[in-house]
């Protein structure tokens, strides 16, 4: 099934599933709650978001000498850095290194580029057990689902659906309450952090003045995921790329407010290359992949290379009407809402054009962006290219005749009389053109005089 059709089915399937939608009202209202709270801590929010902007514009303006820089410096520490065109080429350079050092256990601190590219089964089909270590990816790891949200993959399951995963998957569960669950969950991950050989993590910013990669999670995982085995391998794109460590300053607080409502992620680290000789914590090796799968393309083109500057935050699926009735998996996309649809057809092609069509162009998404993308325009400009790239030939008839038609009046008036008594005629029939969305809508009930006769006629 194609990618369209597939996203049709599933949007019409979860927007009647009520269940479904009690579920992300709840956590959404719970959002707004903790999001109103976060932006009220900051003296200019608006400021912040102005700030964030800005360094984010330089940081894509100069890419690639940027890049140069944080490369240099991990490289002069000792690290290793690959430059990956395709994700093919990402999950190759992993899959090979985990086979050549003989890795058996790997554990992955939350990542979305590891989603984009595929990157756990890689690592299985070369003999490794992978190990999902954010406590939101592990439930969906145990339930064989794709994360529902880049910032809470689990969102959409209610505390009994995740009991009854973990029943049926961990020995010895007996009991729903969060901390009998959350402390399973960490019984299994303790004995891999200590058994894994490789630990990888994506990066929330790689800071070119210092070579840092920087980290920001809510559970520590990370730390422990990227320190105690002896290979970490960081996996991300070239746009986390942000000038200086003390851009960090205002990128820590607003990714935090915007994404959580948090004055500050509870874990922040910064980590720049293996192990040194005096130290006690930390891998032998340390690589850095960094993606590129389509990400120069859409840099060149100068009208919508600033979605690259998505700090990924997940704001906009929030404030998304769209997103908050179909929820992230119907998009069948690693990255969902307003910025998965902005993105995935500059990554993956025109298959997935009808993104763009998801939205209803409120603008909620660009308002509440941290980094101030604008999302709805670039929706737009998705739908401009996708029209210019194929136009149905219906399409491009209907507006023929439609130029055609409104050139007239008198051409004008014979249509409109006649597109009344259609209306009325073929209303919630096979040959309806609107039924679909009068399936869901009362349709507007058409005035028996149009203005021209009530005016001809002396009414008004
Ligand atoms: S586009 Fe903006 S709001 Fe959406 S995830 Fe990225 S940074 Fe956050």
């Amino acid at each position: 099934m194609n990618p369209a059709r597939e996203f049709l089915l599933n949007a019409a399937a979860k927007s009647v599933d009520l269940a479904h939608r009690k579920i992300i009202r709840k956590n959404m209202d719970h959002y707004e709650v903790r999001l109103a709270e976060g932006v009220a801590r900051f003296a200019d929010w608006e400021g912040a978001r102005d700030v964030c902007s800005a360094i984010k514009d330089d940081a894509i303006e100069h890419l690639g000498d940027y890049l140069k820089q944080f490369e240099a410096k991990v490289k002069a520490r000792g690290g290793v850095v690959f430059w990956a065109e395709t994700a093919e080429e990402a999950r190759d350079y992993v899959a090979n290194l985990a086979r050549d050092r003989g890795v058996k256990r790997v554990v992955k601190s939350k990542s979305m580029v590891t989603e984009e590219i595929h990157l756990t089964s890689a690592l299985e089909r070369a003999g490794c057990e992978v190990l999902e270590t954010d406590l939101g990816e592990y439930i969906v790891q145990l339930r064989n689902e794709p994360p529902y949200h880049i910032v809470t993959p689990a969102m959409h399951l209610t505390r009994k659906e995740i009991y009854e995963t973990f029943k049926e998957k961990l020995p010895g569960i007996t009991t729903d309450e969060p901390v009998e669950l959350v402390a399973a969950a960490r019984r299994v991950m303790r004995e891999f952090f200590f058994s894994a050989e490789m630990g990888i993590s994506g990066a929330n910013f790689l800071v070119a003045d210092s070579g840092m990669i920087a980290l920001t999670t809510n559970e520590g995982n990370a730390r422990l995921g990227t320190a105690l085995p002896r290979i970490h391998v960081v996996v991300t794109g070239i746009e986390k790329v942000v000038p200086k460590l003390s851009d960090l300053g205002i990128l820590w607080p607003t990714l935090a407010g915007a994404a959580t409502g948090q004055s500050l992620s509870a874990y922040n680290t910064l980590i720049g290359g293996p192990r040194r000789q005096n130290e006690v914590d930390g891998p032998e090796e340390f690589h850095v992949v960094l993606l590129d799968n389509g990400r120069t393309a859409l840099l060149a083109e100068s009208e919508q290379r600033e979605a690259l500057k998505c700090i990924r935050c997940g704001a906009c699926l929030n404030n998304c009407p769209v997103y908050r009735q179909i929820g992230g998996h119907a998009y069948g996309t690693t990255y969902q809402g307003p910025i998965g649809s902005v993105l995935t057809p500059h990554f993956r092609g025109h298959d997935f054009d009808h993104l763009s069509y998801a939205s209803s162009l409120c603008g909620a998404c660009t308002a509440g962006c941290p980094v101030k993308i604008d999302l709805h325009h670039h929706l737009l400009r998705n739908r401009r290219n996708a029209v210019q790239n194929s136009r149905p030939l219906l399409e491009r008839i209907a507006f023929r005749l439609f130029r055609w038609t409104m050139l007239s009046s008198a051409r004008y008036t014979w249509f409109a009389g006649i597109g009344k008594k259609l209306a009325t005629l073929l209303r919630g029939t096979a040959f309806d053109p609107l039924r679909e969305w009068n399936r869901y809508r009362t349709p507007p009930q058409m005035p028996k005089k149009s203005f021209r006769q009530m005016w001809r006629d002396g009414d008004v």
